[in-house]
């Protein structure tokens, strides 16, 4: 089984590390640059994007994660993990960085008021079985991609999950449904990288 990190500053890491127990891979929390070196892959969860940002600085991570994604370390981000792998926000607050490794610009809370939050059926390239339940929470959408991404899913005409290469980006949390099939789909990316 591939060792598969949750970055723990910030979000819904407990429910990542559930969801990846029920995927074939060993979750560990990784909040050191020493527990970083030893993870197969890593996954960033959904939570505030600024704060897992200005925390990833402080804890002395940003650069090696930047390092390790440019090394071909897979990743997996949902939601405000999204926006961490995007390398470009439109609308950043101010102070907020990425990590980067998309070719994507994201727009945060892009789904206006009305919108904050709702669930969707969707359809995701790569997962067998019938409609994935997106669960959306002030979630971004995906404003422009670059030529090396792959879209796994739109909702009302914006990419919701994007690929490139071995990152994987959702706008909506995986990890707060019963199914595990996204998280099983970024296990198989793990174990083809290893
Ligand atoms: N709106 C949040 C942000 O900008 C993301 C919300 C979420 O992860 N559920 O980081």
């Amino acid at each position: 089984e591939p060792t598969i990190g949750v970055l723990a500053l910030q979000g819904d890491v407990r429910e990542h590390l559930a969801a990846l127990s029920g995927s074939g891979a060993q979750p560990v929390q990784v909040r050191r640059p020493e527990e970083l070196a030893a993870v197969d892959g890593l996954v960033i969860p959904g939570g505030e994007s600024t704060t897992i940002s200005k925390l990833a600085v402080a804890f002395g991570l940003m650069e090696p994660l930047r390092a390790r994604i440019r090394a071909g370390m897979p990743a997996f981000g949902s939601c405000a993990g999204m926006i961490m792998l995007a390398d470009k926000i439109l609308d950043p607050r101010s102070g907020q960085e990425t990590i980067g490794g998309i070719d994507m610009i994201v727009r945060r809370n892009a789904f206006g008021r009305q919108n904050e939050s709702f669930e969707a059926s969707l359809p995701v390239d790569g997962v067998d079985g019938g409609p994935v339940e997106g669960v959306f929470i002030r979630a971004p959408w995906v404003e422009s991609t670059g030529a090396a991404t792959r879209t796994l899913a739109v909702y009302d005409g914006h990419p919701v999950a994007v690929r490139q290469g071995s990152l994987l980006a959702t706008s909506f949390h995986p990890e707060l449904t019963g199914d595990h099939r996204v998280h099983g789909l970024f296990a198989a990316m793990v174990r083809s990288a290893r």
